[in-house]
């Protein structure tokens, strides 16, 4: 079709005129407040087909979003349409254990290589929540080392040191456990150590210095940080030490599960942890999340010592859709049509950047990736060497593409997710809209 360029969002800033005076914020979550277009209030988006979205204005995009990793069959999936469609006409949810969320339990265990057994979740956030009861309650310890930038949802457990400014940071090797939010009690606050990425004296040390952590936590490829990359040989670390010292090593897969690969970044990068989170991809658009490990350590909640419940926990719709997601992820030629279409917007970003002399690094692997403006276009190692990109060269840069019809994270810190419905016109008209970005920059 014509690749079409944004008209007139006159119709969302209405609808966010409107919101505001019934959702508070007018919004439903935080992050939507800064996922404004050109103009500043967010797009209503109203309806998906495939890599497209359209908002309220009838403008249309190729979707770099998508749902943040969670759409990877496309918007309105046939496949996931008609599934659901027979889950809705049987009942979508009874509260009672159920056929699907067994057989996909099964399919995890084949695909994921850490996982002995599974539970399941409604979200990110509360899969982490249940992966750290498991940790806690396994070793008995209380305190959970966590990385600098790193994401691992909402929740008070670890709602701390995401994005702190470089006033809260504190001192490079022992940062500062900084609350995300007001209503973050320090009691909690108190339990969380933090550490820098990639830096392999500051773990041990931070490790000496705190001999009573229950997990250690780490996206493994940091999508909250613009995917910056583990160095080579830190995740090994990361197994070697907490093996060493008895702590429970969880790889946050919300982001990497099922989309790097049908065994997520433990299988890419061949390091297996203690326990793994998975949500996004896992569900193909639905709200579905699970945390899955070594017998022993899911042993305690197995034996129903350790508690975690659910009313909405894998709903037949959810688990359905899990399945059919994960049925599709399975087969390998998926997540690598998905690399390989990631790695030629990635070349195109290289390309068009060095054409028009603006220097910027492109991160992570085809699957999910960013664009990060750093002063010398080196990469990022750190959460800190992301505090000195320039983030509002990052913002002209995805407003450039929307202007273009191609819909990004709005996040400079967070990245692009692609899905596996690009067709080869989404790809030429993305690596188009991507050259003429650079040149309007
Ligand atoms: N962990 C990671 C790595 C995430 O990216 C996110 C969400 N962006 C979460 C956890 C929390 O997931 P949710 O938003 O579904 O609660």
């Amino acid at each position: 079709g014509v690749f079409p360029a944004l008209g007139g969002t006159d119709s969302s800033r209405s609808w966010f005129e409107r919101a505001q005076r019934s959702l508070a914020g007018g919004i439903s979550s935080s992050s939507r407040l800064t996922s404004t277009g050109p103009d500043p209030y967010p797009l209503y988006m109203s309806s998906g087909s495939g890599a497209r979205i359209r908002d309220v204005d009838g403008n249309e995009y190729i979707d770099y979003l998508i749902s943040y990793g969670s759409a990877v069959l496309g918007h309105a999936s046939p496949l996931l349409t008609n599934a659901l469609t027979e889950v809705l006409r049987t009942g979508t949810m009874f509260g009672t254990c159920n056929v699907p969320e067994v057989e996909l339990a099964e399919l995890i265990c084949r695909m994921v290589p850490c996982a002995d057994l599974v539970r399941f979740a409604n979200s990110g956030s509360e899969a982490v929540q249940g992966a750290v009861r498991a940790a806690r309650g396994y070793t008995g310890r209380s305190k959970i080392l966590k990385f600098e930038g790193h994401y691992h949802g909402w929740s008070d457990t670890l709602a701390i040191s995401n994005r702190p400014t470089a006033a809260e940071a504190g001192p490079y090797d022992t940062p500062q456990s900084v609350p995300h939010s007001p209503g973050i009690p320090q009691g909690v606050v108190q339990d969380v150590v933090v550490c820098p990425w990639n830096d392999p004296a500051a773990l041990r040390a931070v490790l000496d210095a705190h001999r009573d952590v229950a997990a250690v936590i780490c996206e493994p490829i940091v999508a909250n940080n613009a995917c910056t990359m583990p160095d080579a040989g830190f995740l090994d670390l990361l197994r070697e030490e907490c093996t060493a010292r008895g702590i429970v090593l969880i790889f946050d897969e919300v982001c990497t599960g099922f989309r790097t690969g049908p065994g997520g970044a433990q299988a890419l990068f061949g390091v297996v942890p203690d326990l793994a989170v998975f949500s996004k991809a896992l569900g193909g658009g639905l709200p579905i999340a699970a945390f899955a490990g070594r017998h022993e350590v899911m042993e305690p909640l197995a034996r129903g010592e350790v508690k975690h419940g659910g009313t909405y926990n894998a709903s037949p719709l959810c688990a359905t859709a899990a399945l059919v997601t994960l049925r599709a992820l399975h087969d390998p030629a998926v997540t690598k049509r998905i690399d390989e279409t990631g790695r030629r917007v990635m070349e195109a970003v290289r390309r068009a950047a060095h054409d028009s002399g603006v220097p910027c690094a492109v991160q992570g692997v085809g699957a999910m990736f960013q664009v990060v403006f750093s002063p010398d276009g080196t990469r990022t190692r750190q959460y800190r060497d992301l505090l000195r990109t320039d983030r509002a060269r990052y913002d002209t840069f995805r407003h450039e593409l929307l202007k273009r019809g191609v819909h990004t994270n709005a996040y400079a810190m967070a990245c692009w997710f692609v899905p596996a419905t690009v067709t080869d016109d989404d790809l030429t008209a993305t690596c188009q809209a991507v050259e003429e970005a650079f040149k309007a920059l």
